[in-house]
């Protein structure tokens, strides 16, 4: 078998830059919490692929499943020729997604591109333009997603022009707003709102729970309820992206019900099928059914072998209580991570919820971000044998992402390394 270093070197004459890698090993298997390159080298695995392997890799029913469906038959375009599968994923999403209301779901490839539809059914719905976003929020890589997005460097720079019609209002952000609580961070957002676009101009307000690549960003709580308040009394549809903090990765199906809050929509990806690629909108029948017939689909959304694997891994969600999974994950690696905060200055705050921590890092005694310092931490990591991710506005968050079926062995010493790596 090629090395790591010699598919690197393929790779680099193979593959376009502008796809980056964390690590420059080459994966031969992956399974639990551990994944092991073609050399024979194992990561403590704390990325789950950006919250995707939430089950863990090939999970036994989510392997069973693919295997039996692509015997059975691998393609027929469910606006061709519908099967079973894509039905029984949106009755599901439609009954475990948070509101007694009637629901509809369609399935899509990407987070991106449910995104995107997410938006083109709220502008239908409703005959308004104007979409709402957060700073630093991030929604994908497609030319509306890019609009969607805050973060130029990388997911934005020379990529324009963007699409129009899409407003940016301020986030809660405790460390950083001075700790407004939430109901008066969202009054200012809404004010916003109302000067600038005007309440009747706005299909959707677009909000992730806890941002994931924006850096973790829990808002105060009574943030959420107040703009779902709002939205609801202004006519706008309140849409929740839940594509990284769904599927028990913050210790509930979605992280809306922490604060019982219940979006018009939701949508989906990441977690929801174990690795293979599938995406979702769930919400309101009214909504959802305003579209006319042949408005929504997609050659490949909702493929028959994603739709098995979706059902699997929901099926090892609930069989393995993955929700308490996630808060037990939750409850020893913050432990641990305050502890780490408590001895070194660089570390401003601990936050997140269930398996979705992060940490954030700043030049001692100031609210300063220190990218360099938290690259400098990720690599001690990466050398040492953890996989962990960066993210944030200021790219100074260290953010861990278990899969939710990481042993507990196994979570120990990732925090072994992890305490090491920060000296
Ligand atoms: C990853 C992500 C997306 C985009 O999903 P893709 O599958 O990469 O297109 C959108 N929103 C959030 C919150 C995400 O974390």
């Amino acid at each position: 078998m090629a090395t790591s270093e010699e598919l690197h070197k393929r790779r680099v004459e193979a593959v376009a830059r502008g796809v980056g890698s964390t690590i420059p090993a080459y994966v031969d298997r992956a399974g639990g919490g551990t994944i092991t390159d073609v050399d024979g080298r194992e990561w403590i695995d704390f990325a789950a692929g950006i919250a995707v392997t939430n089950v863990g890799n090939s999970a036994p029913r989510v392997v069973e499943a693919v295997r039996a469906q692509v015997e059975r038959f691998t393609h027929t375009c469910f606006m061709v020729a519908p099967y079973e599968s894509y039905v029984a994923v949106c009755e599901q999403l439609n009954a475990l997604t948070p509101g007694g209301f009637e629901k509809r779901s369609a399935l899509f490839n990407s987070g991106a591109e449910a995104v995107e539809n997410a938006v083109k059914i709220a502008r239908h719905a409703t005959g308004r333009p104007a979409v709402v976003v957060f700073d630093h929020a991030y929604h994908g890589r497609t030319n509306l997603t890019m609009a969607l997005t805050a973060k130029n460097m990388p997911y934005k720079h020379r990529f324009g022009p963007f699409a129009g019609e899409v407003y940016r209002v301020p986030m809660s952000y405790p460390l950083r707003d001075g700790g407004l609580d939430g109901a008066t961070a969202a009054a200012r957002s809404i004010e916003m709102i109302e000067k600038q676009v005007g309440a009747e101009n706005v299909a959707a307000l677009l909000i992730e729970p806890i941002q994931g690549e924006g850096g973790f960003v829990v808002p105060a709580q009574g943030f959420l309820p107040a703009l779902r308040e709002w939205a609801t009394a202004a006519g706008v549809v309140f849409v929740a992206d839940e594509i990284q903090t769904g599927f028990c990765r913050t210790g509930d199906w979605f992280a809306c019900e922490h604060e019982g809050v219940q979006p018009d929509l939701i949508t989906l990806a990441k977690g929801i099928a174990g690795g293979l690629p599938l995406a979702a909108v769930t919400g309101r029948a009214d909504l959802m059914d305003a579209v006319h017939v042949g408005g929504l689909g997609g050659t490949y959304g909702g493929n028959p072998i994603a739709c098995a694997a979706a059902l699997a891994s929901m099926e090892t969600m609930r069989e393995l209580d993955l929700g308490a999974a996630a808060r037990r994950i939750g409850a020893v690696m913050g432990e641990r991570l305050r502890v780490i905060a408590a001895g070194d200055p660089r570390v401003a705050e601990v936050r997140g919820r269930g398996a979705m921590l992060a940490m954030e890092i700043v030049v001692p005694g100031t609210l300063t971000p220190d990218p360099a310092a938290t690259a400098a931490i990720s690599a001690a990591c990466h050398a040492a044998g953890l996989l962990t991710l960066t993210c944030g506005t200021y790219s100074n968050v260290l953010r861990f992402l278990p899969p939710l079926v990481i042993s507990d062995d196994e979570l120990g010493r990732g925090l072994d390394i992890l305490a090491a790596a920060f000296g």
